[in-house]
C-alpha cells in the first residue's frame, strides 16, 4: 500500500513544527496532525528560550562559550541521567540548531545577556524579545505556511500502525471518524504525559497532585504506545516543577521576587525551606507543606519584579497585596500574624548576617526586607515532564537499545537532558532545546534513511 506522505509528524508544538521544516528542506512530503484545534503546545506557553553554546551571537556579545561547558553545566545540576550521551550530543548541535532557528527559519531570536539564567554559567539562552514562546511558534508557523507544509489541526492520532515490527503511520481521528495515514517515517512530537494524572502519580510520585500549568495536549501517549511497543523509557521520574504559581489568578508569581530578597511562607506564617533551591525545585517543597503558601517581600523587590509584563498583570488583577506591617501583611489570608512577624525578623536577621540561615539559604538578594511589604498567595505548579522515548543520537526510538523502524521522537515525547529524576536537573531552557534539535535531526535522519532506502 503506497504513503500518504514521506514523514508524518505528530504534535505542532516546536518539536512538530521544526521537524517538518527540516525534513521539507531535505525534499520530503511531510504533514503534521495536531490533535488541538490550534498549534503551539506548550512551546506556545514557555517563553520560547532556547539555550545554545558557541553561537555567533554570543561571540558579537563577547561571550566565550562552548558545547564542552554547556555540557559540563548540565551534568552538574543533573546529578545523574539515564542518558549522558544525549546531553553531549544536544550541546553539541545547540549552536547549529539556533543558528539554523534565525537563518532558515526565520525566528526572531535574540541572545539575553541582561542576565544569566537558572543552570547556565554564561549567558547563552536565545529568546523572542517579547520573552513569549507564542512569537517563537508563530515563526516556525510562519515557515511552514512559507513551504505549503499542511499543519492539521483538529486530528489527534490514536494508534501507531505496526506492521512487521515496523513503523507505518498513524490511526487518526477527525471528528469522531478515524482513518489511517500512511508514512515512510512517523516523528513522535506529542511532548509528555503531565496532563495526565495517572502516568504523572506512577512515574512521578513526589510531584503529583500539584496543579498541572500546560497546554492541555500533554496526556502522554508517547509514553503509553511506546511501552505496547516495548520501548526503552528513560528518566522518567524527572519534570519541571514552578513553586509558585499566584491562586486563584493561575499566572506564575515571577521567581525574581524570591531571588531578590523574597521567601515563602505557609498558613502558619513560618518558612519551611530554603527557597534558593530554585522555582523547579522548590515545588515539591512547596506541596508538601499544605494547601497554599505566601510569598513575601518588599516594595524594592516588588518594583524590579514589575517590569516583567506578567507579574505588572498579576499586580493589576489584585494578586499582590500591600501593608505596612507584618501583622497587617498576615490579616489579609489569616496568617499566624505573631509567627510570621517573628519569621520576619529571623530571615531579615540572617540576611543582615552574612551566614546561611537555619535551611541554607545564603542569597539573600536586597533583603533584610523593609516596609511596606507585599504578599501573593500561591500553589505549586507542574510545568511538564522531562521522562519518555529513549532516542539515539539521530532521535530514533529504541527498543532493547536498537531502533524500532522508521519511528523518531523528540521534544517531550523522548528523553530528556535534566537528569534522572526529580525537578533540580531542569536548566532553563531544556525543554525547547530538546524540542528543535530532536525535531530537526529526527527528521534530517527519517529523510537520510528514505534516501537510502530509494523511496
Ligand atoms: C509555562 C511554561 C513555561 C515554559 N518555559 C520554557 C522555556 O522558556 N524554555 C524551555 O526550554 N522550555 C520551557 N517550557 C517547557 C517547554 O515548553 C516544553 O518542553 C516544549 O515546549 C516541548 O515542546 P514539544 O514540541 O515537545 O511539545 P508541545 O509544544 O507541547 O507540542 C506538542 C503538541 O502535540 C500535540 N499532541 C499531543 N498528543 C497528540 C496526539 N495524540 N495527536 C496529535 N497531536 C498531539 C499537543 O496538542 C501539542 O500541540 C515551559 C513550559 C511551560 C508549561
Amino acid at each position: 500500500m503506497g504513503n500518504d506522505v514521506d514523514i508524518l509528524i505528530l504534535g505542532a508544538g516546536a518539536c512538530g513544527l521544526a521537524a517538518a521544516i527540516a525534513a521539507h528542506d531535505a525534499g520530503r512530503s511531510v504533514a503534521i496532525l495536531e490533535k488541538l484545534d490550534r498549534p503551539g503546545g506548550n512551546s506556545a506557553l514557555s517563553t520560547g528560550s532556547v539555550p545554545a553554546a558557541g553561537t555567533r551571537f554570543q561571540r558579537e556579545a563577547g561571550i566565550a562559550d562552548s558545547p564542552a561547558a554547556f555540557e559540563r553545566d548540565l551534568m552538574a545540576i543533573a546529578d545523574e541521567t539515564d542518558d549522558p550521551a544525549l546531553v553531549r550530543r544536544l550541546t553539541a548541535i545547540s549552536a547549529e540548531t539556533v543558528e539554523w532557528l534565525v537563518d532558515t527559519v526565520g525566528a526572531r531570536l535574540k541572545l539575553v545577556t541582561a542576565y544569566r539564567h537558572i543552570g547556565h554559567s554564561v549567558p547563552r539562552l536565545h529568546a523572542p524579545v517579547s520573552r513569549r514562546g507564542q512569537d517563537l511558534v508563530d515563526d516556525l508557523i510562519a515557515a511552514t505556511d512559507r513551504r505549503a507544509i499542511p499543519v492539521a489541526i483538529g486530528n489527534a492520532a490514536r494508534e501507531l500502525i505496526v506492521e512487521n515490527g515496523a513503523i507505518c503511520g498513524a490511526m487518526v481521528e477527525t471528528g469522531g471518524r478515524q482513518s489511517e495515514v500512511r508514512a515512510g517515517k512517523t516523528i513522535l512530537a506529542l511532548n509528555g504525559f503531565a496532563d495526565n494524572a495517572a502516568l504523572v502519580s506512577r512515574f512521578c510520585p513526589e510531584i503529583a497532585g500539584a496543579q498541572y500549568f500546560g497546554a492541555r495536549g500533554s496526556t502522554g501517549e508517547a509514553v503509553l504506545w511506546g511501552e505496547r511497543l516495548g520501548a526503552d523509557l528513560a528518566n522518567m521520574a524527572a519534570y519541571q516543577g514552578y513553586a509558585a504559581v499566584a491562586h486563584p489568578h493561575g499566572s506564575l508569581l515571577s521567581w525574581t521576587t524570591i531571588e531578590k530578597g523574597g521567601f515563602l511562607v505557609g498558613a502558619n506564617g513560618r518558612r519551611f525551606g530554603d527557597e534558593s533551591l530554585g522555582y523547579s525545585g522548590f515545588a515539591r517543597i512547596v506541596l508538601g507543606q499544605g494547601e497554599f503558601a505566601f510569598a513575601v517581600f518588599d516594595r524594592r523587590v516588588h518594583d524590579i519584579a514589575a517590569q516583567e509584563e506578567e507579574f505588572a498583570e498579576l499586580v493589576r488583577y489584585g494578586g499582590v497585596k500591600t501593608a505596612t506591617s507584618s501583622a497587617d501583611l498576615a490579616q489579609f489570608y489569616g496568617l499566624d500574624a505573631a509567627a510570621l512577624g517573628r519569621e520576619l525578623d529571623a530571615y531579615n536577621a540572617a540576611a543582615g548576617g552574612g551566614a546561611p540561615d537555619r535551611f541554607g539559604r545564603r542569597d539573600f538578594g536586597l533583603a533584610p526586607l523593609v516596609a511596606p511589604y507585599h504578599i501573593c498567595r500561591v500553589v505549586p505548579g507542574l510545568f511538564h515532564t522531562q521522562g519518555g522515548l529513549r532516542v539515539d543520537g539521530d532521535a530514533r526510538v529504541l527498543r532493547k537499545g536498537r531502533p524500532i523502524p522508521n519511528l523518531f521522537a523528540g521534544g517531550g515525547a523522548a528523553a530528556g537532558i535534566s537528569g534522572r529524576t526529580g525537578a533540580l536537573g531542569y536548566a532553563s531552557g531544556n525543554g525547547l532545546l530538546s524540542a528543535i534539535a530532536l525535531g530537526r535531526i529526527a527528521a534530517l535522519a527519517a529523510a537520510r534513511e528514505l534516501d537510502g532506502a530509494g523511496t
